[in-house]
């Protein structure tokens, strides 16, 4: 059975022990290779003083020493505390203190930034490509380590900070159970469903390993046996070159790849036709951005849902049955899903009406960490209680509406900014949009607008409203619209509102 995530590799460097299991700018590891790798690192944190349990900070972009790292710590039966690369010494300072980390893995960069926050001398630290160094790797490192005994359901494997979208972000404890759990309900509802050779498929892995995203994707690569092919950046000329040269075969995006590599020249459709399973999740991704996709490159995306705090996916479009654009499609296997009235959160709602999204199944995390009050208010009876709003139709399929915190109220009307958006993004013109809600002294709030136009493209603010007036109750149409270069995005590239209203905020006051 499969008790822990270093058990995901274990499995797969026996039963594919030659199959490439990373791909990162030119370095490549076998199944086999990445295990005994692991394990080297292993033996080096255990002689370390490394115990069970001991949390541990992993500063690092998308990278083979990640990786490595990664499972060399569930091997130890350590808990990982993923730390977004870019960011600064008083952002780390802070995840230091809440998740009171006592090692931290890095390069010489973030060792730079560690110096500088209150914790350099209390955190161990330890070089990202100790990996590389030492001696020949051997098989019999494992030897050298205690047995590894935990409990699964108990056991945290992963602190995982949430995204940070709608506020300061919380540190979410995924178990093993959790974590394998989600492993197996998006194989048997994506990977089975579609038929994928395993081994033999390749996953491009472009969404941060350090968001819980990103995380979920390498263990279902790494128990699928399928190659992961990596880059630090997304950088669209060198995702473009890579695709070219490895075809991969699968492709997790969010929205904003899509929209990226939709507005890349000379991408064509023979350059993706390597895909045969595009999947997306993380934010709302635009009904357009779907409609282009299938025109210009003849690929479906299959959109879905997912929370850190659900390790993380809940929900996926059918890959065989009917994908609804719009839709964020049914639950997985084994996971419940409600929708409930917004303000006592017992009654569920008739079919169609909006309310707060609820959620149970083995993906639903033990808690946040240190948080009792959060914990109390997120888990009630064994729901999760997301914080978004969705409906549900006939058929069972769900749809997001928004977020609690995101809806705009005008003069006594709820107005959902992704339903603004979906429509300003029908204009050829537009190349992204963020629709919020600013303070308005006659109506409480009112409707604006921020949008990027396409490269080579003008529209003026006229021309937009009136498009937006053809399509919308007028209620909901922006009255003020702001063209940018670009807009504030999060390290897995939504669209961040919060920074837009704090602007707005500012030029108030
Ligand atoms: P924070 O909780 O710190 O504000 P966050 O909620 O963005 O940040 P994550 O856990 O990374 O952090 O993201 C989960 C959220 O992402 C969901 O609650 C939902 O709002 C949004 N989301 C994920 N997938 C989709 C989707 N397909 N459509 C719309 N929203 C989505
Ligand atoms: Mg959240």
């Amino acid at each position: 059975p499969l008790l822990s995530l270093y058990g995901l590799l274990e499995r797969s460097a026996n039963l594919y022990p030659s199959t490439k299991a990373v791909i990162d700018s030119g370095r490549e590891l076998t199944y086999l290779e990445l295990k005994l790798a692991a394990d080297r690192f292993a033996v080096y944190l255990f002689n370390s003083g490394f115990q069970m349990n001991d949390r541990i900070a992993i500063m690092l972009p998308n990278c083979l020493e990640y990786i490595i790292a990664y499972y060399a710590i569930h091997r130890l039966g350590g808990v990982v505390v993923q730390v977004n690369p870019l960011y600064q010494s008083n952002e780390l300072d802070e995840i230091l203190r809440d998740s009171e980390a006592t090692w931290f893995i890095g390069r010489e960069e973030q060792q730079e930034i560690l110096r500088v926050t209150g914790f350099s001398e209390l955190v161990t630290f330890i070089p990202a490509d100790i990996s590389r160094k030492g001696g020949p790797i051997s098989s019999t490192m494992d030897k050298e380590l205690p047995e590894l005994v935990l409990d699964p359901k108990k056991a945290v494997a992963l602190l995982q900070y949430t995204g940070g979208t709608t506020g300061k972000s919380k540190g979410v404890m995924l178990t093993h159970f959790n974590l394998i759990a989600n492993v197996f309900q998006d194989f048997s509802f994506t990977a089975e469903a579609l038929e994928l050779q395993s081994p033999g498929e390749r996953m491009l892995g472009l969404t941060p390993l350090f968001h819980v995203f990103g995380n979920g994707r390498l263990n279902s690569a790494v128990y699928a046996g399928a190659t992961y092919i990596t880059l630090e950046k997304f950088e669209i000329a060198k995702v473009v070159d890579l695709i070219r040269k490895h075809r991969p075969t699968i492709f997790p995006g969010v929205p904003t790849m899509y929209i990226a590599l939709l507005n890349h020249p000379g991408l064509t459709a023979d350059d993706l036709s390597c895909f045969k399973y595009c999947s997306c999740g993380s934010a709302p991704l635009p009904i357009e951005i779907i409609r282009q996709f299938q025109t210009n490159f003849s690929l479906s995306i299959s959109e879905g849902f997912g929370m850190s705090e659900t390790s993380p996916t809940t929900h996926r479009n059918p890959v065989n049955g009917q994908k609804k654009p719009g839709s964020i499609g049914i639950p997985y296997p084994n996971t419940d899903a409600r929708i409930v009235d917004m303000k006592t959160g017992t009654k569920v709602m008739p079919t169609g009406d909006a309310g707060e999204l609820i959620i149970k199944g083995p993906q639903v995390m033990k808690g946040y960490w240190k948080n009792p009050m959060d914990t109390a208010t997120a888990l009630r009876e064994g729901w999760l209680y997301t914080g978004d709003i969705a409906t549900m139709d006939e058929e069972g399929y769900f749809y997001i509406v928004g977020r609690k915190k995101d809806m705009i109220i005008a003069s006594g009307y709820n107005i959902y900014p992704t339903e603004v958006e979906d429509i300003i993004y029908q204009h050829p013109a537009v190349k992204e949009t963020c629709v919020y809600g600013v303070p308005d002294t006659y109506r409480g709030e009112t409707v604006k607008a921020a949008v990027v136009i396409k490269e080579g493209r003008s529209v003026s603010e006229a021309e937009i409203r009136e498009f937006c007036l053809q399509r919308l109750a007028r209620y909901k149409v922006p009255r003020k619209f702001e063209f940018t270069n670009q807009l504030p995005k999060s390290a897995v590239g939504k669209i961040l509102r919060r920074i837009l209203l704090e602007e707005e905020m500012q030029r108030h006051t």
